[in-house]
C-alpha cells in the first residue's frame, strides 16, 4: 500500500483546524479529530507541474507524487501520536506566497507507530 496516498486534501484550513493552543504554544492539531498530540515524521518535495519547478528541496526526500501547482511544495509528515491518524502539512509555493493546506493520507497505510522509515 501506497504510504502517501492522499484520501483528502484541505485546500484552505482554518487556523483552529490546524493548531491548538497549549499554555499559550501553538500545536499541530489533528485534522482528522482535532487531537493535539503529534509527531513530525519527515520532509518531502512534492514536484510542481509547471516549468518553475526547482527540484528538490534541500534536506527532503522525493516523495511519489506532485503537487497541483506550478512550483514545488514542501511536505512535513505528521503522525498523530494517540489518534494514529496521518497527514501532511504542505507549503505550497505560489508566485511570491507560500499557502498552507493539509493532506490528509491513508490511514491503512501506516504502521500505526511512528513512520520515521518512510
Ligand atoms: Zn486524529
Amino acid at each position: 500500500m501506497n504510504p502517501h496516498h492522499v484520501i483528502k486534501s484541505i485546500s484552505a484550513p482554518s487556523d483552529t483546524m490546524l493548531f491548538d493552543r497549549c499554555m499559550d504554544w501553538p500545536a499541530l492539531r489533528c485534522p482528522v479529530c482535532g487531537n493535539n498530540f503529534s509527531h513530525a515524521q519527515a520532509v518531502y518535495t512534492l514536484l510542481g507541474r509547471g516549468s518553475e519547478s526547482e527540484g528538490l528541496y534541500r534536506g527532503s526526500y522525493l516523495v511519489a507524487r506532485e503537487t497541483h501547482g506550478d512550483r514545488d511544495a514542501i511536505a512535513v509528515r505528521v503522525h498523530g501520536e494517540t489518534c494514529g491518524h496521518r497527514w501532511d502539512v504542505v507549503f505550497q509555493q505560489q508566485e511570491g506566497q507560500t499557502f498552507v493546506r493539509i493532506d490528509v493520507l491513508d490511514p491503512r497505510a501506516g504502521s500505526g507507530l511512528k513512520e520515521r522509515r518512510y
